[in-house]
């Protein structure tokens, strides 16, 4: 099946954002709504959905041990797994995984539940037209979109990739590493998922644990490839510490500054060898637009998750790349399913650096999906042949771990 390019992706957006339709608000309702999709020629038999009932479940999984980052520390993934059945009785799983608190972003499980149960669920399901780029809350779009994509793709009995015109490859893995007391421990933590396979390896920065654990790590190991990644922490009063941090031959370093300071990133930039990535700052196609005018980053982390579902970020992916950026696929991290749908985006040919999505193993002690994401000795991850994902959803354990669950229907 030939991919049809780029050009795709931005009519596939347009079609999502806008073809939602169903019964008209306030008239009885005669037919379930109708999503419609736009995917690579000769693949479909159907080009719609219907349908019939969403139930969302919050749940929590602890993590393996607590990730610290330079905005806080977690102990459990807080996510809302989103169950969509279609008129036909097939069922497709999303994700919407913020961080909790105000770790990342302003969206948390909080927020995002409520957009999901008051406002996104009943509209799709009896408002009528739901226009998703009038939704808000991205992580809770990318989880409505995650569910819309993998109902359908159950439908043609087809991969997610396949639908999405992406060809099918192995796709490499880099680690995260969070902040840590300790020189030791992180030296540790670097040693263990070196010897998992992971080909690059990120870890987190912050005031006071920046230029020191940098020179550590390469101490330990002058060829890694290594990157990393403030969070947002700095500020240009800090330009000492990144010039400092420029001659460690790092690939990249990722969101120094705040989301909002853009002219101030391409005044970093300017002052550096080593490429500015975005991740905070990029949150949707304007944005975008905003750092390639600024000559704010290089390199784009394209998270589902952050820019609101798998159609935006095939969207930024194309505007970045026609500015000559380089991308790679970020995570949140989340669960089995969202990551599961990240992975096949992040088969694109377009994206050149390691993805951040790891094996379940490395964050989560149980996930919900089957099998769990696993990693190669050399560093990459396969995905499982099948429809949809390829992974399929364990029901007893979203059982186990929810803490919260509504249904929606007809
Ligand atoms: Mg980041």
């Amino acid at each position: 099946m030939a991919a049809r390019g780029f050009d795709h992706y931005a009519e596939l957006l347009a079609r999502l954002c806008l073809e939602y339709s169903g019964p008209s608000h306030g008239r009885p309702r005669r037919a379930a709504p109708t999503v419609a999709f736009i995917v690579p020629e000769g693949i479909l038999e159907r080009e719609s959905i219907t349908i019939s009932s969403v139930g969302l479940h919050r749940v929590r999984v602890p993590f393996v041990e607590p990730f610290r980052i330079s905005n806080g520390v977690v102990a459990e993934k807080d996510a809302i797994l989103i169950e969509l059945t279609t008129g036909d009785g097939i069922v497709g799983w999303g994700e919407a995984s913020p961080m909790s608190g105000s770790f990342y972003s302003s969206d948390t499980p909080d927020t995002c539940w409520a957009t999901l149960k008051d406002e996104i669920v009943p509209a799709l399901l009896s408002l009528g037209k739901l226009d998703l780029t009038q939704v808000g809350d991205n992580f809770a779009k990318a989880g409505i979109e995650g569910a819309l994509w993998d109902a359908f793709a159950h439908t043609q009995q087809t991969a997610l990739c396949d639908l999405l015109g992406i060809e099918r490859r192995p796709v490499p893995s880099g680690v995260a590493i969070g902040i840590f007391d300790t020189i030791d421990e992180l030296i540790d933590r670097v040693n263990r998922y070196v010897n998992e396979g992971y080909q690059r390896v990120k870890i987190k920065i912050q005031p006071g644990w920046d230029v020191e654990p940098v020179a550590a790590i390469r101490a330990h190991f002058p060829q890694l490839p290594l990157m990393v990644d403030a969070n947002a922490a700095y500020t240009l009063n800090d330009l000492q510490i990144f010039l400092e941090l420029d001659r460690f031959n790092l690939m990249m370093m990722e969101q120094p500054l705040a989301a909002s300071a853009i002219a101030e990133a391409g005044e970093l930039q300017a002052h550096l060898n080593t490429p500015l990535c975005a991740d905070e700052s990029a949150d949707s196609l304007d944005t975008l637009d905003q750092l390639i005018a600024n000559r704010a980053a290089r390199i784009i982390n394209i998270k589902v998750q952050r820019v609101g579902g798998l159609s935006e970020a095939l969207a930024m992916l194309q505007a970045a790349r026609a500015a000559d950026l380089q991308c790679w696929v970020g995570t949140m991290p989340e669960l089995g399913i969202a990551s599961a749908q990240a992975l096949h985006l992040a088969m694109h040919p377009g994206f050149s650096f390691p993805t951040d999505i790891e094996a379940s193993s490395r964050w989560y002690t149980d996930d919900v999906i089957e099998p769990a994401i696993t990693i190669e000795a050399n560093g990459f991850i396969n995905v499982p042949p099948g429809p949809g994902t390829g992974f399929t959803v364990n029901r007893e354990k979203v059982k186990r771990y929810e803490i919260a669950a509504e249904s929606f229907s007809l």
